[in-house]
């Protein structure tokens, strides 16, 4: 599953698994350091402040604001059918940054470097895997939460 995440961001996600288990019923969390309360997003496990490697999960809201954005037009391998797309940075209300696909909701000619975004958990279903992303819309994009036991 994890090779699929956000589809651009590969990062290290030993220990905070549950991310993607919770992104699949439609929750963006971010990690809350135990010891000095640093927020990340995307969730470590490994507070980067002060090295504890205590953490909870916290549900963000999502709200983002566009840091910055790039058009690929020369897709990686694996990518080539869905090039060209556009990918951004965008900064989190509640602290960390996240890399994704700017989605569906927002066209190319109205992206601004500053412009507020709502960052939304997405579900690929292919095969027989669930592939979960998330991406960047217009503020006020809505999407539906589900609660599975875990
Ligand atoms: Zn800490």
């Amino acid at each position: 599953m994890f090779e699929w995440f956000g589809k651009v961001n590969f990062s290290p996600y030993t220990k905070v698994t549950d991310f993607a288990q919770y992104l699949k019923d439609g929750r963006l969390m971010g990690s809350k350091c135990k010891t000095c309360g640093s927020t990340s997003f995307p969730p470590r496990a490994d507070c980067d402040k002060c090295m504890s490697g205590e953490f909870e999960f916290f549900e963000m809201s999502g709200k983002a604001r566009l840091h910055t954005y790039t058009k690929i037009v020369a897709a990686p391998t694996g990518f080539e059918d869905v090039a060209p797309y556009i990918v951004g940075v965008a900064d989190l209300e509640e602290g960390g940054r996240a890399l994704a696909w700017i989605g569906e909701t927002i066209k190319e000619e109205e992206i601004k470097i500053g412009m507020e975004l709502q960052v939304v958990p997405q579900i690929f279903e292919e095969l027989e895997e669930i592939k979960v992303y998330y991406s960047l819309e217009k503020p006020g994009t809505t999407w539906v939460k589900t609660n599975s036991a875990r």
